[in-house]
């Protein structure tokens, strides 16, 4: 098989080659995932060697609405409710494990992250296997997250059995992750469905995050392009900045966007784009610190810690 013949749109032949054990990069409305059978040891091992994540960072179980959420965790009435409004939808709940989770997938955790991905093409998939499976985003470990299966292509190429092409993602960046295992709601990580949202769900009022600690793997630096990142609060101050870069013979571009849900959209995109383009500086306009603006911010961050 050639590089390029392992991008395509064949559902049967992806559901094939999971369910004989291999990974497959798959679509999804957030960012794509790389794939296998979530109780099969062997794959998922190949998932986190693949990316060389370490596998103390658990994943995410990705199932199909028709799966009974029950057999993976315990979902209390808050989670539930979160469930019914938002899947298949852009929020991963982080909830206690039953004792048909694994460790390879929870690093021995005692909990375990679940989300319905909204993806045409993946939810036929996962009707069809009548399996969940993991999918971390199909990068390797740090670095930027693919939006589009040429992504996928040329970070993983030939490590990867077969690249589900399902578009460009609709949103762009990493689902919201909300801790569940209490009425104590926190969000681990922002992403579109901000505290808000989950709020006029619930009817409950959200603990302030203290992210990092609770969900190992949202390290410091992650997202990052091999373009230094240099954030900036405004438009005015990362053109300055750009101006003085290119004075001094130093290739630099700029990364922003007004409307927060095209941020959203092309950040990955765009800090690709700067390797591409060989830039040496990105200069990260960062964005209101609300709505999905707030999601934008913490990845940019991350990005400027590589
Ligand atoms: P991703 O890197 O998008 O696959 O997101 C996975 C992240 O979700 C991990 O790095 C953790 O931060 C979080 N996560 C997944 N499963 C668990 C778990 N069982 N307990 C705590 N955090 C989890
Ligand atoms: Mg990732």
């Amino acid at each position: 098989m050639n590089t390029s013949s392992r991008v395509s749109t064949d559902i049967d032949a992806a559901s094939s080659i999971l369910t004989h054990g291999g990974i497959v990069a798959i679509p999804t409305e957030t960012v794509y995932g790389l794939a296998a059978i979530a109780l099969n040891e062997t794959a998922v091992g190949r998932v986190f060697s693949t990316k060389g994540r370490p596998t103390s960072h658990p994943l995410i179980v990705h199932l199909s609405p028709n799966d009974d959420y029950g057999r993976w965790g315990v979902l209390n009435e808050a989670a539930t409710s979160i469930a019914a409004a938002i899947w298949p939808g852009p929020i991963t709940l982080l909830v206690p494990r039953t004792r048909l989770v694994p460790d390879w997938v929870t690093g021995g955790r005692d909990t375990v992250a679940l989300r319905v991905p909204a993806h045409d093409m993946t939810l036929s998939l996962l009707k069809q296997l009548g399996d969940a499976v993991v999918a971390p985003s199909a990068n390797r470990f740090g670095q930027v997250s693919p939006t589009r299966a040429e992504h996928v292509l040329a970070d993983l190429g030939e490590d990867v059995d077969l690249i589900l092409d399902g578009g460009p993602c609709e949103i762009g960046i990493e689902s919201t992750i909300i801790e569940c295992t209490s009425n104590n709601l926190q969000i681990l990580r922002p992403g579109k469905i901000t505290a808000v949202h989950i709020a006029e769900i619930t009817g409950l009022q959200l603990a302030h995050t203290d992210g990092p600690s609770r969900a190992p793997g949202m390290m410091i630096a992650h997202y990052a392009p091999k373009a230094r990142v240099e954030l900036c609060a405004s438009l005015a101050e990362a053109s300055e900045k750009n101006s003085h870069y290119k004075n001094g013979g130093i290739s630099s571009c700029i990364v922003h966007h007004e409307d927060p849900a095209e941020y959203a959209l092309s950040v990955y995109d765009d800090l690709r784009a700067a390797d591409t383009q060989g830039a040496e500086v990105v200069l990260a306009v960062m964005p209101p610190d609300h709505g999905i603006g707030k999601a934008i911010r913490d990845r940019l961050t991350k990005a400027a810690a590589g």
